[in-house]
């Protein structure tokens, strides 16, 4: 397959000067040589198949990437420990999440994460598993914040909720979902209530208990597809 990299600047029909970071990594670590193919993508939904001339790459085609999903997927996480989170962000970013919420929910016990972490976690992940554009992480929301966001931008809503009777699959994917899964502590049956009266619908992921990261992966890839 060949190497792709993401570039901040938008790519223009001649091609872009590359960063030197890039151009590094090209030259020093992959040891590429001009004439050599690879494809720059710039968010924009469009790869562009580029050669590589030892200082810059030129582009010879521009293509939609048709990799992205036409369902786009919220995942509306409680904010975890730093490694389980960056895991998600990891993770999530591979199965085709198309933005993440951090949430701050009543028994979160971590309340903020890092932001610029986050960006390069997803940035390398799009990278690597083809995504044409870059998932947006918001800012922390508390859980109001979070159920208003679902409501503006009309997004069906799907909490995991380890109690209900309904599983997964049984859910009718829709064009835009969010995604709401709980801190390690789990939500709280008031937090339950609020959604469902956003009208949420509550699905469970099976019998067992899952840790939170597992959850929101298991649940993301479900809805995803
Ligand atoms: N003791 C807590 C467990 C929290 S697990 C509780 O009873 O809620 C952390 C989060 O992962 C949960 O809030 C839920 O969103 C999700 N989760 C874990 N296992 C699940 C399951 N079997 N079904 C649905 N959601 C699950």
């Amino acid at each position: 397959m060949m190497q792709r990299f993401y570039i901040e600047k938008e790519i223009g029909p001649s091609g872009v000067t590359l960063p030197k970071e890039i151009l590094h990594q090209m030259k020093s670590v992959l040891r590429m040589k001009p004439g050599e193919k690879i494809i720059l993508f710039d968010g924009s939904g469009y790869d562009f198949i580029s050669e590589f001339d030892g200082e810059g790459a030129k582009v010879v085609e521009k293509v939609l990437n048709r990799r992205e999903s036409e369902r786009k997927i919220y995942l509306f996480q409680s904010v975890l420990k730093k490694d389980n989170m960056e895991w998600i962000f990891q993770k999530g970013t591979e199965l085709g999440i198309f933005e993440f919420v951090p949430v701050l929910s009543a028994r979160s016990i971590k309340k903020d994460f890092n932001e610029a972490r986050a960006n390069k976690i997803i940035k390398e992940a799009a990278e690597q598993s083809g995504r044409g554009i870059l998932p947006k992480v918001h800012e922390v929301m508390d859980f109001k914040k979070a159920l208003e966001f679902v409501q503006e931008e009309r997004l069906s809503g799907v909490i995991a909720d380890p109690n209900s009777k309904k599983h997964i699959s049984e859910t009718l994917k829709e064009s835009k979902m969010a995604l709401f899964v709980g801190p390690e502590g789990g939500f709280t049956e008031e937090e339950i209530s609020e959604t469902k009266e956003h009208g949420f619908k509550a699905v469970s992921l099976g019998k067992l208990q899952l840790r939170a990261e597992t959850a929101a992966i298991v649940a993301s890839a479900f809805l995803v597809s």
